[in-house]
């Protein structure tokens, strides 16, 4: 049986069209009496024209416009505040029951990336991470993952900026790996070619490593894996991602490596992410301790200075020590990139999104 029939059954109210991949939205069309080719025309409509009213599809039938208008809708919350920062980079804000939604767009020369919330707040608590501290409030859907990408290339259109998405990254606000069913309907969308149709090596997942989620992705879909390690061991991930209890780094490294073997997204090996906070996981010996540790694990590692947010005790490495890590860490064979920060002005960097009031946008 069809898994996605309870859906439409119990479905009283009316469906958003955003919530639905290319596979659910054939079965509901099919439902209405729809011919199958009508999911790729409606896909069409919705992604690559932005339409959201069903009486502009002339290349569907009426009657089957007049019934996906009693049943169904088409709605990608808006954008209600902006911030623009000094660099380019843009904070969008969705509010949902006066629940924030954070999505950041940072323009670089040869490339755009957004990045896109998967839950509002988060419930790890990494304790170098504003969006932890904030706490969780729930699992964004997948018409309100959709939304970001849809109100962001829309605004981006509109205000004539050629610079449209070319990448995306689950690096907003929560763990995408805990809200694993719509971040996985989300993301065939991202990829569908009738969706957004971005390459699978332009989408990256970041995560702190669930493990049973990331063996369950592996059997699901391939897109660019970040690792959120942020320490070479367990005593320091311990202390700072209480998380490391429950999935400590080795059994985050095995899967990661399982995921790598069928993964051609990640055949130039997976991004290692790892904040650079003074004092606690900065030394030259934890250095050297990484690269022992990812020693047999094809990785790329990224070096983030950490972003600080109100009320948090840590430290950012200095930049002459963020070097020297990095240089121990080239000298030992990885490449080791220091990461930009971009946006911090307006609170839009790495672990800065709490969901917090910035500037309404005017209408
Ligand atoms: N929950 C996921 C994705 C969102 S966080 C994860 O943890 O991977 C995206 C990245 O920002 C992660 O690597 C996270 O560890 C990092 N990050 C969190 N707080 C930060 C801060 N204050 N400064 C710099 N990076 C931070
Ligand atoms: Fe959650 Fe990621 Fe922040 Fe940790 S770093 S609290 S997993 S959003």
């Amino acid at each position: 049986m069809n898994k996605n029939i309870n859906i439409f059954k119990i479905s009283e109210s009316k469906i958003n069209l955003l919530d639905l991949n290319r596979q659910d939205l054939r079965y509901f069309l099919t439902s209405l009496g729809a011919k199958s080719f009508c999911t790729e025309q409606i896909m069409k409509w919705i992604y690559n024209h932005y339409c959201n009213d069903f009486y502009k599809m002339f290349n569907i039938s009426i009657k089957i416009r007049n019934k996906l208008y009693e049943k169904s809708y088409i709605s990608a919350s808006e954008f209600i505040e902006e911030k623009i920062s000094y660099d380019g980079t843009i904070k969008w804000i969705t509010s949902i029951n006066n629940q924030r939604i954070e999505t950041v767009y940072i323009p670089e020369k040869k490339r755009s990336t957004l990045c896109i919330s998967s839950q509002i707040g988060c419930s790890l608590k990494c304790n170098f991470c504003a969006t932890g501290k904030a706490g969780f409030q729930r699992n964004l859907k997948v018409s309100e993952i959709i939304a970001q990408i849809w109100q962001a290339n829309k605004i981006l259109k509109e205000k004539n900026i050629t610079n449209h998405v070319t990448n995306i990254v689950f690096m907003g606000m929560g763990e995408p790996l805990l809200n694993l069913n719509n971040v996985v309907s989300a993301l065939k969308i991202i990829l569908d070619e009738y969706g957004f149709g971005l390459s699978k090596r332009r989408i990256t997942l970041s995560t702190s490593g669930i493990v049973p989620a990331l063996d369950k992705l592996r059997n699901t879909i391939d897109v660019s894996l970040a690792i959120s390690l942020h320490a070479p061991n367990d005593i320091i991930r311990n202390l700072i991602m209480p998380i490391n209890k429950k999935y400590n780094i080795s059994s985050i490294l095995n899967s990661t490596l399982k995921y790598l073997k069928y993964s051609k997204a990640n055949r130039d090996g997976v991004t290692i992410e790892y904040v650079m906070l003074d004092g606690v996981n900065d030394s030259n010996e934890n250095a050297q301790q990484l690269a022992t540790l990812l020693s047999n694990i094809p990785s790329k590692i990224n070096l983030i200075p950490w972003n600080s947010f109100l009320g948090s005790s840590f430290l950012c490495s200095n930049i002459r020590r963020i070097n020297i890590f990095a240089n121990i860490l080239r000298k030992r064979g990885f490449t080791a990139i220091i990461r930009k920060n971009r946006g911090q002005d307006i609170n839009a960097a790495c672990g800065q999104l709490t969901g917090s009031i910035i500037n309404p946008l005017k209408k």
